[in-house]
């Protein structure tokens, strides 16, 4: 049966869903708020369980301009002393790739487009029901697609208030003309007291992209794109190795982002209604999935959408699918940046010692301790 969809947001999760749901022929609506792609959002580090539902939409990701790290390496945040190194890219035929936002969500869109989707920018949708009626017009389904804000989880959901982690995520861009030649081209990590920040390059190193992790007490408002000060941003990590000061001595606009848990939601369907993305599952970005769970995802309601003629049998198959995988990456995400932030010294000196001997003993493990996402292949199903 052909079916009327109508998505509400074209972030990463609307985007993916609209060209997957295009591809088994359904008639595809797609309603985004914003009137142009902007440069906001800086850099996404999409892993491979992700890359592989776009190379099954036939989109190639590699080929859009991006990043391939070739490590990851862990240091302690004071001279900068390496704590363990992971090989990325080495052996694997699918990539691990990072991304601009904006690029990532500009390719999305044109193949979006190329697929026959209808997009309707501009648009803030405020007028939904959950018999599936957008602004007046009917749909046979609506998938809510509204991000980490989603003011559709609020209206429809039994959804519970955010608690703040008492975590703010600086993120920032720096042209690679602005440091030193010899600057490294690789992901790093380093790791301090409450603190941690993460370096990676973007447009084949053109940009490095840093998203830095401090803890505080209290923050009032979730979302993107407050404007952080970058001399702030530079007093919180003075001290930290030559790395990171040179990195930092370049930033000239950061952006603050405060960090919510959000509690598990008991469903993510609603009559005609369903979540998908950030709206349904919300996490902190400790271990960089959250628009690689967006684009699992899609491929899954899209594809349970085709193999059940019946919506509801279609969404509580989604759902039974999705909800475990997602809710333990949200738990995962969770436990994942206290591990960087350890205060103690000596704790810190023993964890970090675990992680080298780790590295150097038995790199496979080291390497393999998220295997169970990234091993995951939802277009196997
Ligand atoms: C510091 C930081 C670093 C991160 N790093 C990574 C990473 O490396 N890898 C990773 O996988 N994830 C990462 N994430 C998470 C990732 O950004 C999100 O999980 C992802 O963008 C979610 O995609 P989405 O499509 O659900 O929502 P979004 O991408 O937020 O898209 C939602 C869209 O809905 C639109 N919208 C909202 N309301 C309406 C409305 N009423 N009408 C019309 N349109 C509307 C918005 O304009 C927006 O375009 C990071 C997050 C943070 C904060």
């Amino acid at each position: 049966m052909t079916l009327n969809i109508a998505i509400i947001g074209g972030g990463i999760g609307g985007l993916t869903a609209a060209i997957a749901l295009r591809q088994k022929d359904f008639s595809v609506t797609l309603f985004e708020q914003a009137a142009k792609i902007g440069e906001v959002g800086a850099g996404l580090q999409i892993s491979v369980n992700a890359v592989r539902v776009l190379n099954a939409l036939g989109l190639n990701p590699q080929n859009w301009p991006c990043s391939k790290p070739k490590s990851v390496t862990l240091h302690d945040y004071k001279h900068g002393r390496i704590v363990a190194k992971v090989a990325m890219n080495s052996t694997a035929d699918v990539p691990y790739l990072q991304f601009h936002r904006a690029d990532l969500i500009e390719n999305l869109m044109q193949a979006a487009i190329k697929a026959g989707v209808s997009l309707k920018l501009g648009t803030q949708v405020s007028n939904i029901t959950d018999k599936a009626e957008v602004a007046d017009q009917s749909f046979d389904l609506v998938i809510g697609a509204d991000g980490v804000r989603s003011t559709i989880r609020d209206q429809f959901y039994d959804a519970e208030k955010p608690r703040f982690t008492g975590q703010i995520a600086w993120r920032a861009l720096v042209s690679s003309n602005d440091l030193p030649r010899s600057f490294s081209q690789n992901t790093h990590v380093y790791m301090g007291p409450n603190k941690h920040l993460v370096m990676y390059p973007l447009r084949d190193g053109k940009l490095i992209n840093i998203v830095a992790v401090e803890e505080r007490n209290t923050w009032t408002d979730e979302g993107w794109n407050h404007a952080g000060n970058a001399d702030e941003l530079r007093h919180l990590f003075s001290g930290w190795c030559g790395n990171v000061t040179t990195l930092l001595d370049a930033v000239k606009d950061p952006i603050v982002w405060g960090l919510f848990a959000h509690p598990t939601l008991h469903s993510w369907i609603k009559n005609r209604l369903v979540l998908l993305g950030d709206s349904a599952h919300p996490m902190v970005p400790f271990v960089a999935q959250g628009a690689c769970m967006a684009i699992e995802d899609a491929w899954v309601l899209a594809d349970q959408l085709a193999k059940n003629a019946d919506i509801s049998v279609a969404l509580q198959a989604y759902q039974a699918i999705r909800k475990p995988r997602a809710t333990k990456v949200q738990e995962t995400a969770l436990k994942s940046g206290r591990i960087y932030h350890t205060a103690n010294p000596l704790v810190r000196g023993l964890l970090h010692t675990g992680m080298r001997l780790s590295a150097q003993m038995a790199p496979a493990v080291m390497a393999g301790h998220y295997d169970w996402i990234y091993d995951h292949d939802v277009t196997a199903g």
